[in-house]
């Protein structure tokens, strides 16, 4: 079955005016039907009233839209709202919304679990479930709007589960979706893709005309200490990797989460410096949120103003973020982790009373 809401635009209202064709419909009403996907989003065809009746349960049989169920969110005292969303096949994913001033940034998922491994993060631990399809990811957006009636965030970052270059496909659909005008209109430099650097997609990624932005997860200024981090340094290796920024046309951001005695002494900053200034590169420095392995503990406030102001000496931009929804324990993977680690819990107090 044709999953419209998986095709970008261009594709999506093809496969509609040829089904349209097939039943008889005047052609006009493809232009009735395409803003339905994402502009102006229905929750089912069946809510599409302009339609006619008839036309509407054609379109539900042949053509669903599919749905992510709203499993639960949480509300930060910050204000960052966190969604745990059901797939048709009961996996579950996250977004994150946060809220800064004019500006709502939706963190989104690009698959269920991650295959990395990197040692900090939640989702790494939880392992690979599988890709999401462009509908999933795209979908995180659309059931917001829906939400909100009809409030199109206007940042969009892959920083939630998932590495976005493993699954590259996908992705690709889906940025179309986020920025084509007949998708959700996001401007390009609004949309940041981050990654650990997966070099033949990030390649794929650079032939896109568009000025997407890309993030770099470094969080080492060494391979020997980005390899201890992240194990996907055996495979793509930090010169390689920086190799393939120097070549991307567009300034990129370097993501570098501070771990309290591992990666966050001055020298490394100098390091780390040595590395971003030929790069022209911003650094991103992120505290540490729980849910990676457990020895593993932030750096202290002092330390992270102390490395930040380093990294400025040597002419290189930084910005210290604040930890966002700390409080809902919003770094991505954190949620769904957590019920499953609830789940458990009551499971094994089930099997201690019985
Ligand atoms: N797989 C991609 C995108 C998802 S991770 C990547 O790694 O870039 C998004 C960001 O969250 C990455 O920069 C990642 O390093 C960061 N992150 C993961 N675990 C974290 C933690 N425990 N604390 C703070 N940031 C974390
Ligand atoms: Fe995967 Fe990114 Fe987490 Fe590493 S930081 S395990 S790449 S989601």
């Amino acid at each position: 079955m044709t999953e419209l809401l998986s095709l970008a635009p261009d594709a999506a209202q093809a496969a509609l005016a040829d089904w349209l064709a097939g039943h008889a419909e005047p052609g006009y009403r493809v232009t009735q039907i395409v803003p339905r996907l994402w502009q102006r989003p229905a929750g089912s065809w069946e809510e599409a009233t302009d339609l006619p009746a008839a036309l509407r349960s054609q379109l539900a049989e042949a053509l669903p839209l599919g749905r992510l169920t709203l499993v639960t969110t949480q509300l930060s005292r910050d204000g960052t709202e966190k969604f745990l969303w059901k797939l048709a096949d009961g996996e579950a994913i996250e977004s994150v919304l946060i809220p800064e001033g004019k500006r709502r940034t939706l963190c989104i998922s690009s698959q269920v679990g991650c295959a990395l491994g990197c040692v900090f993060c939640a989702t790494g631990r939880m392992g690979f479930r599988r890709n999401l399809r462009a509908s999933e990811i795209a979908g995180q957006v659309r059931e917001l709007i829906l939400r909100d009636a009809g409030a199109v965030p206007t940042n969009i970052v892959f920083m939630g589960m998932g590495e976005p270059l493993l699954n590259w496909d996908a992705v690709d659909t889906a940025l179309t979706i986020l920025n084509h005008p007949d998708g959700f209109g996001i401007g390009a430099r609004h949309i940041t893709v981050s990654t650990v650097g997966i070099l033949p997609s990030l390649a794929q990624l650079a032939k896109r005309p568009e000025q997407f932005r890309l993030a770099l997860s470094l969080h080492a200024p060494t391979a020997q200490l980005r390899h201890e981090l992240m194990p996907i340094e055996k495979k793509y290796a930090l010169p390689d990797v920086v190799q393939a920024l120097s070549q991307f046309r567009r300034r990129v951001t370097l993501e570098y989460v501070l771990i309290g005695g591992k990666n966050d002494s001055l020298a490394q900053a100098d390091q780390l410096a040595k590395l971003a200034r030929p790069l022209g590169a911003l650094v991103n420095l992120l505290p540490l949120h729980p849910g990676g392995a457990p020895d593993l503990t932030p750096s202290d406030r002092p330390r992270m103003i102390a490395f930040e102001r380093r990294l400025k000496s040597h002419g290189v931009e930084a910005v210290l973020r604040r930890s966002r929804g700390l409080d809902i324990s919003a770094a991505c993977g954190q949620l769904r982790v957590e019920l499953e680690a609830r789940r458990k819990v009551r499971a094994e107090e089930h099997a201690r009373v019985e």
